[in-house]
């Protein structure tokens, strides 16, 4: 009666405080992970993965995984189940088992039958367990798990989502039974495939299969299960069977799980072995930290999804508007741009930056080639401007010059009517003044020609030219004026030519801007007015010609101002020449400048670079 009192007691107690009840004490940190294949391949090897990443993501405590591979597609039988028995019974024999973790029904299957000698009140997780299986098992205490659903249904629709028009399916895999998953689409196929024709290649041969696929009708898809056995003693892992019957198929393959996509599946709703081992691992996980098993029903695992192989749609021609909804797309081959796009969007950027860069400088050339041609224009018509200034300054003596020939033609013609009104005219003299007529006719018509040539208005030319010509001509063409002026000019060219480049009419009128400024500032000497031209090669890059003169100089802080427009010291002066001489000189990328000589008198100096052989 007391012991049934304290029971009672704690048993209302138990309700009140329940937490207590539910919660047991916390589990050993140990899992032991029972494979119903093969871990090393590729579908068991994501499970555990999936299940080792959950589990390693509650940081409470270290969790020490077991793993063993039941090999049961290759193993069967009692004798191969006593066997296992007995080896984990030594194996684990004093080893804290937190919790077991089974995969595959048969797994589980075996698991129950050993608990409670090998893993006796160790709570057991299942993954990967249809619900037929489930309802036959009839789950004892303790146990909880992921219930998967794969229905063949669903490989049905994404046969037809392939193959617009579906007429036949084509079934491989190993015998229906030896199947865990999947050997319910045997009692599936009336319902799932009604309307089609069935083509069985089930339980056959690798050998036999393979010949089958290659000949497959028009409008038909396989549909592969998992094959492990051809029946004949040789084992494949399920997805290198794949990428054999893929190799002679001519048709698509429907599979049901992802690790069957990459050896050469189309596609389908496949399972997810990742996240089918994180959800496992994630109940695992509970289980340890003290939540009953039993207090967690078994669920669906959300473990399935439409995916499809992009290669594969390619072969095949599938579009991807026929996929299901929600279908998830690998192995799609990038598109170049999706694969440089940084690299692509980085080069545009730097080659649009280039061309517009490009496009700017173009434009500023222009723009200055445009601007040099309109000072060049302007410069020629200073140019001219100055020299008819110039020819103003010179009249007097160009008067001068035609008078003394027109002068001698007078008195010529006057002399021969004399001698023609003699009685006995003498013919031969008559003859010599005609001559000398003709001679001082083209004398001054040779001054005119001068005079016209020097005022015409010429666009800017450039031309190989002999400095040393340059300077004669202008010595020669104001010989006329210095006499008149009472200046002795010396000529001192270089020994050889000086070749620059440049219009020569322009640097004419720079040295006769510069002699005729000489001339000017020698007007106060009362004698010893002389002007020195002068030419010489200054290294190898260029000539320098000047022109001194013996008058009073510039004044020192005056040397460059001179060159400024419309500075000038003189009365009726215009004080552009040497403005016009700089803006010519520097056209033709040389230098001039004023010095003064320590002897007196002004020297102006111009460099011009000399013409590339
Ligand atoms: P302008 O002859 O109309 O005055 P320029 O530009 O040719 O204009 O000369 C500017 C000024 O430079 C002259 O007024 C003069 O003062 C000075 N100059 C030019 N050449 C000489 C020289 N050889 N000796 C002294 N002064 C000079």
């Amino acid at each position: 009666m007391i012991m049934h009192l304290s029971a009672l007691f704690f048993s209302v107690a138990a309700l009140l405080t329940p937490i207590q009840v539910t919660a047991q004490e916390a589990r050993p940190r140990s899992i032991l992970v029972l494979d119903q294949s093969d871990m090393r391949g590729p579908f068991y090897h994501q499970v555990f993965s999936g299940l080792r990443s959950a589990v390693t993501a509650d940081r409470q405590s270290h969790i020490t995984l077991y793993t063993e591979s039941l090999d049961l597609s290759r193993f069967h039988g009692r004798n191969h189940e006593a066997n296992l028995q007995r080896y984990f019974g030594d194996k684990y024999h004093g080893i804290p088992i937190g919790t077991v973790v089974s995969v595959g029904s048969a797994t589980l299957e075996l698991v129950l039958r050993w608990r409670s000698e090998l893993w006796p009140g160790v709570p057991v997780v299942f993954a990967m367990v249809d619900e037929i299986d489930l309802a036959r098992l009839r789950l004892p205490d303790n146990v909880t798990g992921n219930i998967v659903k794969v229905p063949l249904a669903d490989s049905i629709k994404a046969a037809r989502a392939m193959v617009p028009g579906l007429q036949t399916v084509v079934f491989v895999g190993d015998a229906w039974d030896g199947l865990s998953i999947y050997k319910n689409w045997k009692e599936e196929i009336p319902v799932a495939a009604a309307g089609l024709d069935v083509i069985d290649f089930v339980g056959q041969t690798m050998a036999e299969v393979r010949k089958g696929v290659a000949a497959l009708p028009d409008k038909s898809a396989i549909i592969y299960s998992a094959m492990f056995s051809d029946g004949q003693g040789t084992y494949f892992p399920p997805a290198t069977a794949v990428s054999l019957i893929a190799e002679k198929a001519n048709r698509p393959i429907v599979v049901a799980a992802e690790t069957f996509l990459a050896p050469g599946g189309a596609g389908g709703f496949v399972l997810l072995p990742h996240r089918m081992g994180e959800d496992v691992g994630r109940l695992a996980l509970r289980v340890l930290n003290g939540e009953p098993a039993s207090s967690m029903p078994p669920a669906v695992a959300d473990a399935v999804k439409p995916i499809f192989n992009w290669l594969q749609m390619q072969r095949w021609g599938v579009s991807e508007s026929n996929l299901p909804p929600g279908s998830e797309i690998y192995f799609r081959e990038s598109s170049l741009w999706e694969r440089y796009r940084w690299q692509t969007i980085a080069i545009a950027a730097a080659l649009l930056m280039q061309a517009a860069l490009i496009s700017v400088l173009l434009h500023e050339r222009h723009k200055r080639n445009d601007a040099e041609l309109e000072s060049r224009h302007r410069m020629t018509e200073l140019a001219h401007v100055n020299r008819h200034a110039t020819a103003g300054e010179l009249s007097s003596s160009i008067a001068h010059e035609l008078n003394q020939p027109l002068g001698t033609i007078l008195t010529n013609t006057e002399t021969a009517q004399l001698i023609l009104n003699s009685p006995s005219p003498d013919l031969s003299e008559i003859k010599e003044i005609l001559a000398d007529i003709r001679r001082d006719d083209l004398r001054a018509s040779e001054v005119i020609h001068r005079m016209r040539s020097f005022l015409t208005r010429a666009p800017y030319e450039s031309k190989d030219i002999d400095i040393n010509d340059t300077l004669r001509e202008v010595f020669d063409f104001l010989s006329v004026q210095a006499s008149a002026r009472n200046v002795a000019m010396y000529l001192k060219p270089s020994a050889s030519s000086l070749w620059v480049k440049g219009d020569p009419v322009q640097l004419q009128q720079v040295i006769m801007n510069l002699i005729l400024n000489s001339m000017d500032a020698m007007v106060p000497m009362p004698y010893g007015r002389t002007v020195i031209g002068r030419t010489e090669k200054n290294g190898e890059s260029s000539a320098v010609v000047s022109i001194s003169d013996s008058g009073p100089g510039i004044p020192p802080e005056k040397l460059n101002e001179v060159f400024d427009p419309f500075f000038t010291t003189k009365q009726q002066g215009m004080g552009i020449g040497l403005s016009i001489a700089r803006t010519i000189v520097q056209a033709h990328k040389g230098r001039i400048w004023a010095e003064n000589q320590t002897g007196g008198g002004a020297v102006f100096r111009l460099s011009l670079p000399l013409a590339l052989s």
